[in-house]
């Protein structure tokens, strides 16, 4: 075992965290769900999520049998939608494809939609014991520093780079805790913004701490200006129902439910048309910014109240939505902050 191994995992027998809701019962589904939580997101968000998905899914046919609405539905709020569209997936390919057990090789775990090196990686490690490396966020920021890698983890060099160092530390024994206490460290010690260096058990050895460097480790991401885009929302009301409408499941916000739009104001005559539907009353709200890895959206949001209709949602593709007893149907996060806001709205 390496010096740095064996460091690592003295601290983690001391102060390692051992009580997170995915530790107790390691079974490669329930490691696998909180691997792909965690993946962008914090624990403490992480945590309630998960006792809601594995009070629902307790198994991965249970996850299997579920409608990607429900599973989306479980979803909203936590973003990356793709992520859950993927879990959904692998569900459905381990129950055909395997009887309903994960592989417990790296190669396998990765033909399965939405697993990665690293999650493969930890999968393997945390439920099998095998001798396989990771490389999340946390380990990134921890093998960055105690090496002083420069450059974006982002680009191919820099990130082969960090897996060559990943690999040549990982032990062979304990391989399951070494995977989480290195996950460990990173997310309570030598954290992005304020690191704890002298609680850190490479205060002696971490290059970037040596030379009072840590602010340059990892590198940044190159900085370019985001597009701006714009659309309206039309949030068209009905006896105290809003209409949605399910997006297609490829591409942005894939499979959620969300408000008609179109490109301006001036375009919602012909939207209302398109739809059989007459205005009976306009109010423009606040427009808002939704910002996405690549480009900001602006959103103007507009209330339209409509003659009663006949018109029946074409099932599977609209819905007529009850704002005060809403349907399990995952929601974008624009759709979510827009109905929280409609009562008060409708006060103005
Ligand atoms: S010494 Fe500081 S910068 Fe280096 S690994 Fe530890 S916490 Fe991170």
């Amino acid at each position: 075992m390496t010096g740095f191994a064996e460091h690592l995992l003295d601290w983690f027998d001391q102060h390692g965290r051992k009580t997170l809701p995915w530790q107790a019962n390691k079974t490669p589904y329930r490691v696998w769900i909180s691997e792909i939580m965690l993946q962008q997101t914090q624990v403490a968000t992480v945590i309630p999520y998960y006792h809601k998905f594995l009070g629902q899914f307790p198994s991965v046919d249970a996850l299997a049998a579920a409608t990607e609405d429900e599973v989306l539905h479980l979803w909203t709020g936590l973003g990356y939608y793709a992520r859950a569209r993927n879990l959904h997936a692998t569900a459905i390919k381990v129950m055909a494809d395997h009887n309903g057990e994960f592989p417990a090789t790296v190669n396998e775990l990765m033909t399965l939609p939405g697993i990665g090196r690293s999650t493969a990686g930890a999968i393997a490690a945390i439920c099998h014991g095998t001798h396989a490396a990771i490389l999340d966020g946390n380990v990134k920021r921890v093998l960055a520093r105690y090496f002083a890698i420069g450059g974006w983890p982002g680009k191919s060099q820099t990130q082969a780079l960090l897996w060559d160092k990943a690999e040549s530390l990982t032990p062979n024994n304990r391989i399951a805790d070494y995977t989480q206490a290195i996950m460990d460290l990173g997310a309570t010690v030598c954290t992005r913004s304020s690191p704890d260096c002298p609680e850190c058990p490479f205060f002696k050895s971490c290059h970037a701490r040596i030379n009072g460097t840590i602010g340059q480790y990892p590198g940044k991401k190159p900085k370019k200006t985001m597009p701006v885009k714009s659309t309206v929302m039309l949030i068209v009301e009905l006896n105290g129902e809003v209409l949605l409408q399910k997006r297609p499941s490829k591409g942005l916000w894939g499979g959620l439910w969300s408000f008609p739009e179109c490109v301006s104001v001036e375009t919602i005559d012909s939207l209302l048309q398109s739809l059989k539907l007459e205005e009976l009353e306009r109010t423009r709200l606040p427009e808002f910014r939704h910002t996405f890895t690549h480009y900001h959206l602006d959103i103007e949001p507009v209330r339209v109240s409509i003659r009663k209709t006949n018109r029946i949602a074409e099932p599977g593709v609209e819905i007529w939505f009850d704002v005060t007893a809403p349907h399990p149907i995952g929601l974008t996060k624009p759709v979510t902050k827009i109905l929280a806001e409609l009562p008060a709205s409708r006060a103005r």
